[in-house]
């Protein structure tokens, strides 16, 4: 018989002490609130893990003031991809602020610092002492049961936090934990001393395959650098079906390594490799009962793309006790309800985990894309591979640059809005394409709103005189015009062997009804076995990727006509019209970059005369069609939604137009500038500033305000006339940044930085 006992009047008590549980009771405790910290084992103790912290869970480190003690750590500076038998990709962190790495940090040594932290805010801690039962009523749970030091006591709080892991015991208990069997992973990881060379970035290798060597399998092999020589070598296999290998998965990895990679010809075991599971299976259904929290692994928050747990497990940890400490103010009695913790959970993360789900269950979509357009440099792909490995990173801010800092009244009305619109995009990418989630995710840091069509469409709204009910379905549509604008600037490239584009012509774009854009896709190159018995690799390049952007951006266009039509079919039409501009010119610059061998209208197409040299002026020209989508249609709509007269709304089209073609040739100078070729940079410098000029210009028409204030702001060039170097080898048709989407800012190629080179 259990007797009651801890400390007096808690009011929570939460169980394990690993990232989730010592983040819970550290933010309540800081919030005065007392928290009693049980865990069954002693600390420090060790925790099968690859160690990777990314830039998200060094931030939350931050926030608690762990990272002060963990200065000797190893830090990174963002993501190696290395693909078997094709080099690698760097993905560096974007940002130069002071959080702007990652770590790798054992988690021996991590866990005792959380956990302890949580101590000094005012936590007390029980080690050694094991929950073993949950207190209360079907349905209010009052409190759970602790043995320790042999005996047993019953702890009673207002509310149970259950941190208690992958397996969580509480979590089964409350009925939480059904069905997961199917969504959960396995890793392995082993320490290796003497391995030299190893730079500072979280690599990841590519692409793991079965023990037949034939089928893809839905996983990867890392090596973290810990620092001094060591290193962290693992395998996440994120399948459920090939759970039973990952043990021969962990050895033929390491094998390969030890053979292949002489980095690791002196490399020796340090302790022993161990498993455990993953737990992908977050279901906002699941993580509560009234008087019980679950969070972190218990809540089933690793990353179904990526297995990173810590930095979910410590965020959990934070809107736990938000909710907790929130509730305790209504009534200090509980049990708690769990459903705002739930919806604030729901609101961040429900649509990358069902994405991440589908896509290693289903389609294994995301290694595909990685596999498949591994050695392309267009934005989609690199779109698409960043919605695979920065979950919280692969916003659309990368495409059209950030926002000069708000007037604080005016982002409190324009987050809200985008709040809405992400909801939109949301509903409409999810139940088909789940990766595209990430797009219509709100950016994280409230201060920062990235600039998409969907926010010039806001902006032009808000120096009208009204609120439309339309404007966030519309500015939902220009967003998703946008990205399909992006994959077709990715289609006709990857995989796709020399000259295919020529003999082989699709009307890709043609299925969304506009007239006269043919997208070039290869003719040949079979797609190889894709069902059930999974993928495999074939002698020939796949075009695989082609495909894939042609389906993509057919698909986004679809919804995006289906939202406009909420409008009526005038609405429908303008949309359609900015559309077949911006595809038209897209496809005559294919066509220049496809028909090399044909007489070429240079004026017409801003390319140059026939010697190479460009008109910098007719470029320009030549690119106002395709800011049509991007810049123009969303300015213009969003003025007339907003009731502005017919006059404004011409202006704010015109500084649209002429704003995206500054933005575009800013893309171009920064390759320029890259090349160090100061003669183009001057010329295009010109340009681009006469293009911004037009665009200030055409504000003079438009009504005074906040919103006028931030567009002028946005079409300044940056004062040092530099624009960001674009990273990666200039592909054929997008050299500079043609579609009016800056580069893909901070993604290096084959270990080098964007700077670098
Ligand atoms: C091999 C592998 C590699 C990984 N690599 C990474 C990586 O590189 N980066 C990353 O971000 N994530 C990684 N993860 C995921 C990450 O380890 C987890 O998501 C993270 O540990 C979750 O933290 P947590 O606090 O929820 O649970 P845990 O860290 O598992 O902590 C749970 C705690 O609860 C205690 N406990 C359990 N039951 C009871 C009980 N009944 N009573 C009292 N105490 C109890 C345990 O002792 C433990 O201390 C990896 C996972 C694996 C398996």
């Amino acid at each position: 018989m259990a007797r009651a006992a801890g400390p007096d009047r808690l009011d929570a008590v939460v169980v394990g002490a690993g990232p989730a549980g010592s983040a819970t009771a550290y933010h309540l405790a800081r919030r005065g609130r007392r928290v009693l910290l049980v865990d069954r084992r002693d600390f420090p103790r060790d925790k099968s893990c690859g160690d990777g912290l990314t830039r998200r869970a060094v931030r939350l480190l931050g926030e608690m003031g762990v990272l002060e003690e963990l200065t000797g750590a190893a830090r990174v500076g963002g993501v190696r991809i290395r693909m078997r038998g094709r080099g690698s990709r760097d993905f560096w962190y974007d940002g130069d602020g002071p959080l702007a790495y990652g770590m790798v940090v054992p988690r021996l040594e991590l866990d005792a610092k959380l956990c302890h932290r949580a101590v000094r805010a005012g936590a007390t801690l029980w080690s050694d002492a094991r929950a073993t039962y949950l207190l209360g009523e079907p349905g209010a749970v009052r409190g759970v049961e602790i043995e320790r030091e042999g005996r047993r006591m019953a702890v009673r709080a207002p509310v149970v936090v259950a941190a208690d892991g992958a397996a969580s015991g509480l979590g089964r208990q409350a009925g939480l934990r059904s069905g997961e069997r199917d969504r959960t992973g396995f890793a392995a990881r082993g320490y290796f001393a003497d391995v030299t060379g190893v730079d500072p970035l979280l690599e990841i290798h590519l692409p793991l395959f079965d023990v037949t060597e034939r089928h893809l399998l839905p996983s990867y092999g890392w090596v973290f650098p810990v620092g001094g020589g060591v290193v962290n070598v693992g395998v996440g296999l994120f399948d459920p079906a090939h759970r039973d290998s990952v043990r021969g998965l962990y050895e033929r990895f390491l094998s390969e390594l030890t053979r292949d990679d002489p980095r690791f010809h002196r490399a020796r075991p340090v302790g022993r490799m161990s498993g455990a599971p993953l737990r992908l299976d977050f279901d906002p259904e699941r993580c509560g009962v009234p008087g019980l929290l679950l969070v972190g692994d218990a809540a089933g928050l690793a990353s179904p793309f990526t297995g990173e747990g810590i930095s979910l497990a410590l965020e959990s940890g934070v809107l736990a006790a938000a909710r907790i400490d929130e509730a305790l103010h209504e009534s200090a009695d509980g049990p708690i309800d769990p459903a705002p913790y739930a919806r604030a959970l729901a609101d961040r993360h429900a649509g990358h985990f069902e994405a991440g789900r589908e896509t290693a269950r289903r389609y294994l979509l995301a290694w595909r894309v990685l596999e498949s357009t591994f050695d392309d440099d267009r934005p989609i792909f690199d779109l698409c591979r960043r919605l695979v490995l920065f979950p919280d990173g692969a916003r659309a801010q990368r495409l059209l640059g950030p926002l000069p800092a708000l007037d604080p009244a005016l982002g409190r009305v324009l987050r809200r809005d985008l709040n809405a619109v992400a909801d939109l995009l949301t509903g409409c990418v999810r139940d088909d394409w789940p990766m595209f989630v990430g797009l219509a995710a709100p950016d994280e840091e409230l201060a920062a709103v990235a600039l998409r069509p969907s926010v010039l469409l806001l902006l032009a709204g808000y120096v009208g005189r009204r609120r439309h009910p339309l404007s966030h379905a519309l500015a939902a549509a220009v967003d998703l015009g946008m990205f399909a604008g992006l994959a077709m600037d990715g289609a006709g490239s990857a995989g796709a062997p020399p000259g295919a584009g020529r003999a082989g012509v699709r009307s890709g774009v043609g299925a969304a009804g506009l007239p006269g854009a043919r997208v070039p896709v290869p003719r040949s190159g079979p797609i190889s076995a894709v069902g059930a018995g999974g993928w495999s690799p074939n002698p020939r390049p796949v075009p695989w990727g082609s495909r894939f952007a042609i389906l993509a951006a057919d698909y986004l266009l679809a919804r995006a006509y289906e939202l406009a039509a909420q409008g009526g079919a005038a609405m429908v039409a303008e949309f359609a019209e900015a559309l077949t501009a911006s595809c038209e010119a897209r496809a005559g610059q294919w066509r220049q970059d496809r028909q090399g061998g044909l007489v070429v209208d240079h004026a017409v197409s801003g390319w140059g005369d026939p010697a190479g040299r460009t008109d910098w002026s007719a470029r320009g020209e030549a690119l106002a069609g395709r800011m049509a989508i991007s810049f123009e249609l969303p300015c213009r709509l969003g003025a007339r939604l907003g009731g502005a007269s017919g006059s404004v709304v011409n202006a704010l089209a015109s500084y649209g137009r002429n704003l995206g073609v500054s933005r575009a040739l800013a893309g171009e100078l920064g390759s320029a500038i890259g090349d160090g070729d100061a003669g183009r940079s001057t010329e295009i410098t010109r340009v681009r500033d006469e293009y911004a000029r037009r665009a200030r210009e055409a504000l003079a028409r438009v009504p005074d305000g906040p919103a006028r204030d931030l567009l002028h702001r946005l079409a300044e060039p940056p004062v040092t006339g530099a624009a960001p170097a674009r990273p990666g080898p200039p592909s054929e048709s997008s050299s500079g940044s043609p579609s009016g989407l800056s580069g893909p800012s901070g993604v290096g190629h084959h270990g080098q930085r964007p700077e670098e080179r």
